[in-house]
């Protein structure tokens, strides 16, 4: 999988993504990412990027003729996607569907300011991403979560095979069950003794309705996704 990733802080990357798993399959070739300076095609002596906003308000927005060029200078782009509030919602769903292409190209534009002219949006069917309901100063925050949830889904990121991701919140319809660990007994906490047990069934429906009794006090709508 490749990224090319348009931002004005092309030193802002790998940032996060090039520690930890993530960072590992880089390493091992599973993704790659070219993080393309969109100053680099101002055209002016300035390396302007950005203007007023027609109509008036405060706040600068990005060129399209600046950001069109950058766009064009990228030879696979596959999937242009726009980090924006404006678009629906990053899901973990979402995020298993941009994974099932280990060859896909996507290109990220990482919007500054108050964002990009609407024109390259329409101009090269841009998809708008959101990653929750408030506002960045900037797409490469955004960026990153986007690489780090797609890539952290692909085979053989993440040890333990397909299970490791399969029994994960979102993933089993609701939020993952309490976690423990070593020691069993810590400052007189107790470890619940089901899990002590070795009893799969019991350790199986144990979880179940942990995490059942846990999606419904915190995320009802979670459960209310699952009915559609
Ligand atoms: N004026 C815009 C916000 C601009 S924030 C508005 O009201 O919708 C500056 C940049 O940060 C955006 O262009 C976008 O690329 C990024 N950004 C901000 N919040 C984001 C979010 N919730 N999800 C994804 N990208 C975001």
């Amino acid at each position: 999988m490749h990224f090319n990733i348009l931002t004005i802080f092309p030193e802002m990357f790998p940032g996060t993504l090039g520690g930890g798993v993530v960072g590992r399959a880089m390493n091992n070739g599973v993704w790659s990412y070219d993080a393309i300076n969109i100053r680099d095609f101002a055209h002016d002596n300035y390396g302007s990027v950005d203007d007023e906003q027609f109509g008036g308000g405060v706040g600068q927005v990005m060129r399209p003729d600046v950001l069109g060029d950058a766009i064009d200078s990228i030879k696979n782009r596959g999937k242009i996607i726009y980090f924006s509030p404006r678009g629906p919602r990053l899901t973990q769903k979402m995020v298993r569907e941009f994974a099932a292409n280990k060859d896909a190209n996507y290109t990220l534009v990482c919007g500054r300011y108050e964002g990009i002219d609407e024109r390259i949006i329409e101009e090269y069917d841009i998809m708008e991403l959101s990653i929750g309901d408030y506002i960045l100063s900037g797409g490469e925050i955004a960026a990153q979560v986007f690489i780090d949830s797609v890539v952290r889904v692909m085979d053989n990121v993440l040890g333990g095979g397909a299970d490791a991701t399969a029994n994960e919140s979102f993933e089993i319809g609701g939020l993952e069950w309490p976690l423990y660990t070593r020691p069993s007994a810590w400052r007189g906490r107790n470890v619940p003794e089901v899990l002590l047990s070795g009893h799969h069934g019991n350790i199986e429906r144990w979880r179940k309705q942990q995490s059942d009794e846990i999606t419904k006090q915190r995320r009802p709508d979670l459960i209310k996704e699952n009915e559609k």
